[in-house]
C-alpha cells in the first residue's frame, strides 16, 4: 500500500486519496512510501489473482496466501475504480486496494457490499468516507448492530482458537519433516486469519438502497438492484448492462450457496427477477465465473425441493438435525457433485426451521 509521504505524517492512502485532503499535507521529494498495513497482512507474495473476464472488470480471488473470504471483482472505469466487496478483514481489504494497484493507477472510489456476511464486508473500516462504500439498507443495517458477527461468523470465525490449538498439537506431534512443514504452514495461515480479526470493527455501508442506484461513470454503466430477499435480507447484484456481466454475490454461485441465514421460501422470487436480466457473465462471491443461465433454474429447483422435504419434515416434529440427515436430495446430484448421498447442512434446516416457526 501506498500513501503520500509526508512533510509532516500523512494517514490516507494515495490509492483512495489521490489529493491529500489535508492542505499542510504535501509529498516530500521521495512521493510515496509503504504504509504499516493493518494487523493479520503478514503473508508472502500476493493475496489475490485477478481473471479479466471482460475488458477492464476483473473477477477477483485469494491465491491462498492470505485468509479473504469471498471473492470480489475490481471495475475499472474511466477516471476510477468501483470494488465488489471489501472481504473478510481489515487486512484483506487493504491487500486488495494495494494489489489493484498493478492493474491500474486509477483510485478506488467506490466499493460495493452485495450483502452483510463477514467474508464479504468485514474490511469496510479502512476506507475513509471520501470513498463511497455502497449496499442495501439491510446490510448496513446487520453490520452496524452486530449481525455480521452472529452464526454464520460464530461457525467459520469462532472456531479459529480451537483450530489452532488443534493444529499446534499435530505439528508438535508430526513424524517427518513434509508434514510437520505442511501443518506449520497451514498454522501460519489460521493465526494470520485470526491476527486479522484484530481491531475489527464491523462498519456499515456509507451510502444505501433500498431498490435500485445506478452510476454512470464514464463510459460505464453500473446499476444496483435489489430483487427481494434470498441469501440474506439484503443481497444487491451488480449488472452492467453494456458489458453484459453481472456480479451476484452469494445470491447465485456456481455451486449450492450458504444458506444459514438464507430466506428460501422468498429466494425462489428472487432468482426468477434475476433471469430478466441480459448477461453474458456471471461473476460469483464463490467458485469461477460463468456463463450457464441454467444455474438460476437449477438452484431454484433445489431451493423449492429442499424447501418442501424440509417443510414436511417440521410437520412430522422432527428436530432440525433429525431432519438435515434424512433429507435427501440426491436427485439434484447430476446438477451439483458435492452432493454425494442423503443428508444436507444442519444449519440450512435449521433456518427453514426457524423461518417456519416464526410464522
Ligand atoms: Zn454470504
Amino acid at each position: 500500500m501506498r500513501i503520500a509521504a509526508p512533510v509532516a505524517r500523512c494517514l490516507f492512502p494515495l490509492r483512495l486519496f489521490p489529493l491529500c485532503p489535508l492542505a499542510a499535507c504535501q509529498p516530500a521529494a521521495d512521493p510515496t512510501v509503504d504504509a504499516a498495513p493493518p494487523p493479520g497482512s503478514d503473508f508472502a507474495g500476493a493475496a489475490f489473482e485477478f481473471e479479466e473476464v471482460v475488458p477492464g472488470i476483473f473477477h477477483a480471488r485469494g491465491t491462498g496466501a492470505l485468509a479473504v473470504g469471498s471473492h470480489g471483482a475490481v471495475i475499472v472505469n474511466e477516471d476510477d475504480v468501483l470494488l465488489v466487496e471489501s472481504h473478510i478483514s481489515p487486512a484483506a481489504a487493504w491487500a486488495v486496494v494495494d494489489e489493484v494497484e498493478a492493474l491500474t493507477d486509477k483510485p478506488v472510489r467506490f466499493v460495493v457490499n452485495t450483502h452483510y456476511h463477514f467474508d464479504h464486508a468485514h474490511g469496510n473500516q479502512i476506507y475513509p468516507p471520501e470513498v463511497q462504500v455502497i449496499g442495501h439498507e439491510a446490510t448496513r443495517e446487520m453490520l452496524e448492530n452486530g449481525g455480521s458477527m452472529g452464526r454464520s461468523w460464530e461457525t467459520f470465525v469462532g472456531g479459529l482458537p480451537g483450530q489452532i490449538a488443534a493444529l499446534e498439537e499435530r505439528v508438535a506431534a508430526a513424524e517427518d519433516d513434509s508434514a510437520r512443514s505442511e501443518l506449520e504452514s497451514r498454522l501460519a495461515y489460521l493465526r494470520n486469519y485470526l491476527a486479522g480479526q484484530e481491531g475489527l470493527v464491523p462498519t456499515g455501508p456509507n451510502t444505501t438502497l433500498s431498490e435500485r442506484l445506478t452510476l454512470f461513470r464514464g463510459d460505464r454503466e453500473i446499476r444496483l438492484l435489489f430483487f427481494g430477499r434470498g441469501h440474506t435480507g439484503g443481497d444487491v447484484v451488480v449488472h452492467l448492462p453494456n458489458e453484459r456481466v453481472v456480479i451476484t454475490g452469494d445470491l447465485l454461485v456456481p455451486g449450492l450457496p450458504y444458506m444459514g441465514d438464507g430466506y428460501l421460501d422468498e429466494w425462489d422470487d428472487t432468482l426468477e427477477h434475476l433471469k430478466s436480466l441480459e448477461f453474458d457473465w456471471v461473476l460469483p462471491g464463490h467458485g469461477n465465473p460463468f456463463q450457464e443461465k441454467d444455474r438460476i433454474a437449477w438452484l431454484q429447483d433445489y431451493m423449492r425441493d429442499l424447501q418442501a422435504r424440509a417443510t414436511a419434515l417440521h410437520a412430522q416434529g422432527l428436530s432440525y438435525e433429525e431432519a438435515a440427515t434424512r433429507i435427501d436430495m440426491t436427485d439434484h446430484a447430476e446438477r451439483y457433485p458435492q452432493i454425494i448421498g442423503p443428508g444436507v447442512p444442519a444449519v440450512a434446516v435449521q433456518r427453514i426451521f426457524e423461518l417456519l416457526e416464526e410464522g
